[in-house]
């Protein structure tokens, strides 16, 4: 992923905001990425802009060389509260409009709910499911349709912190094998520390990139 001299702001009436100023950042195929800082910094815009939800910006941003032109399977993307299909069960939510009948897609999905784990509850409903369940099929969703960079915004902000440590057990275990390219937006500086191997610190104003910082991932 390539961002190129980004910058955008949201006009209200005589009120301009510049969310983001000239953010230069380049990710890596395979590079776990961890965005941090405070509320309003522009976090979400920047990974709504990478998604192709928002278009209405200067600059330019590349996947794979090709410029983004819209929400795509490309760019598969978590957000805090899932949406789940509630009228489907597990493996029905995370194969979606792909048909199971395939056995390609059968295979795949069966794999998946192993990484995510949750094995054992493929015939269950999202009723049924803790929030950080629902949030593991979320993702096997978005991971069987290969998506080039996997995005999630403050995908466990609404889980406690117990199921919180699991679920970043569990990203970077589907980091590793499935060799995703991840972008991680937090506020939380002990999970930026602990996934990720670069975070990206950004200030508050005027939503400029301020830092850098390699980490080395402790995972066992
Ligand atoms: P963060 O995700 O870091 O909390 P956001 O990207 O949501 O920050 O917001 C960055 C700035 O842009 C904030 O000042 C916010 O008020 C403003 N902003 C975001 N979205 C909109 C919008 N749709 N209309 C007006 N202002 C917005
Ligand atoms: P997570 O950390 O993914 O949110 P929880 O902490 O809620 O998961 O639960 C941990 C484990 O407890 C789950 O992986 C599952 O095996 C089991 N579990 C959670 N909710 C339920 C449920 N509604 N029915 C049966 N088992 C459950």
């Amino acid at each position: 992923v390539m961002i190129q001299s980004v910058n955008r702001s949201f006009q209200k009436g005589e009120q301009v905001t510049q969310a983001l100023r000239n953010v230069n950042l380049t990710i890596n195929k395979g590079e776990f990425i961890t965005v941090i800082g405070p509320s309003g910094c522009g976090k979400s815009t920047l990974l709504k802009m990478i998604a192709g939800l928002d278009m209405d910006y200067e600059g330019r941003i590349e996947i794979n060389g090709k410029h983004i032109a819209g929400p795509s399977i490309k760019q598969g993307m978590i957000f805090q509260e899932h949406r789940l299909f509630p009228w489907l069960n597990v493996e029905q939510n995370i194969a979606a409009d792909l048909s199971l009948k395939d056995s390609n897609v059968r295979h795949r999905v069966d794999e998946l709910i192993d990484i995510v784990r949750l094995k054992g509850f493929e015939k269950a409903y999202p009723r049924e499911l803790s929030g950080g369940m629902s949030q593991r099929v979320a993702i096997a969703r978005a991971l069987l349709r290969n998506p080039e960079v996997l995005l999630l915004d403050e995908p466990f902000g609404a889980l406690d912190a117990f199921t919180r440590t699991h679920l970043q057990d569990v990203l970077l275990d589907i980091w590793k094998k499935e060799k995703t390219t991840m972008i991680f937006v937090t506020h939380d500086l002990d999970e930026s520390i602990c996934l990720g191997t670069k975070i990206v610190i950004m200030s508050a104003r005027p939503g400029e990139i301020s830092r850098v910082v390699p980490v080395e991932i402790s995972h066992p």
